[in-house]
């Protein structure tokens, strides 16, 4: 059985993903920066493992990863997910805004996929998915941090996979647009229609959607696909 690590996998997209490779009969295993309330919720509805470390600690990936490892045997499967946003105009973004972001998003890439790359060079297997956005493909105003990060991601993981091909490992992005999570829930009922109404599908993606996503690239036979950004965004953006 193949075991799956997702990152921030305790809510929104990363949970509904936790859920969707446990239905279809993987070992999953989820990280999460607070041991709080929700991931307790989380564990107790599910009874997948949450792992608490944080993202940006490269120390702290290391040893969540050899611990995730010993426990259970491998990891075949790493879904970088953990994201935040810090929205402002340029103008306006102090270093706090533009590192957090950075941190979150795109070095947490860096620690995670260094934590793992040698297990699966080792073992000649695995497959790397990130999480990227619609937003690192086109820009969007307010979010110069959030943008560079998921641009970012795609350069990182057309370079990762790269070096891994030869070796079974599969590098790729998954960038949806906007989805039907708490974060769009939070939108004045106005700018949510405008929003909808800009996607020529019509309609918010479902987190189920952009899961499906991740477990098509996950795929042991999805072993030709490799350096992709896959978007899942109702026609939003098209490349
Ligand atoms: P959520 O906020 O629901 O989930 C993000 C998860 O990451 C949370 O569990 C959060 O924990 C966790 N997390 C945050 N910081 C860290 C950290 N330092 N270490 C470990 N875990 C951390 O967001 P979404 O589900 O909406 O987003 C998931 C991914 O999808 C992100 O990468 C986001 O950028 C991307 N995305 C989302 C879109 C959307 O419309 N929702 C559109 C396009 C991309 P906690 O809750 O405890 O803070």
């Amino acid at each position: 059985m193949r075991t799956v690590l997702i990152t921030g996998g305790t809510s929104g997209i990363g949970a509904v993903t936790a859920r969707a490779f446990k239905d279809a009969g993987y070992n999953v295993v989820v990280n999460n920066v607070f041991d709080d309330e929700p991931t307790a919720k989380f564990k107790e509805e599910t009874g997948i493992p949450a792992y608490i470390w944080d993202v940006t600690d490269f120390d702290g990936c290391a040893k969540g990863v050899a611990q995730v490892i010993e426990e259970h045997g491998a990891i075949d499967i790493l879904v970088n997910n953990a994201g935040i946003i810090r929205d402002a105009m340029l103008h306006k973004m102090d270093p706090d805004k533009w590192n957090s972001v950075i941190n979150v998003n795109l070095n947490s890439a860096y620690n995670m996929c260094h934590a793992v790359i040698n297990h699966m060079r080792e073992r000649k297997y695995g497959r790397i998915v990130s999480i990227g956005s619609v937003n690192g493909l086109a820009g969007q105003m307010g979010q110069t941090n959030y943008s560079a990060t998921k641009a970012g991601i795609i350069g990182f993981t057309k370079a990762l996979a790269r070096e891994t091909s030869r070796k079974g490992i599969t590098v790729n992005v998954v960038a949806p647009g906007y989805v039907n999570t708490a974060m769009m829930q939070d939108i004045p009922e106005d700018i949510l229609a405008g929003i909808v109404d800009s996607v020529p599908v019509g309609r918010l993606a479902e987190p189920e959607e952009i899961a499906h996503a991740v477990l098509f690239l996950a795929d042991e036979n999805s072993g030709f696909i490799t350096g992709e950004t896959l978007s899942i965004n109702g026609g939003l953006y098209m490349q």
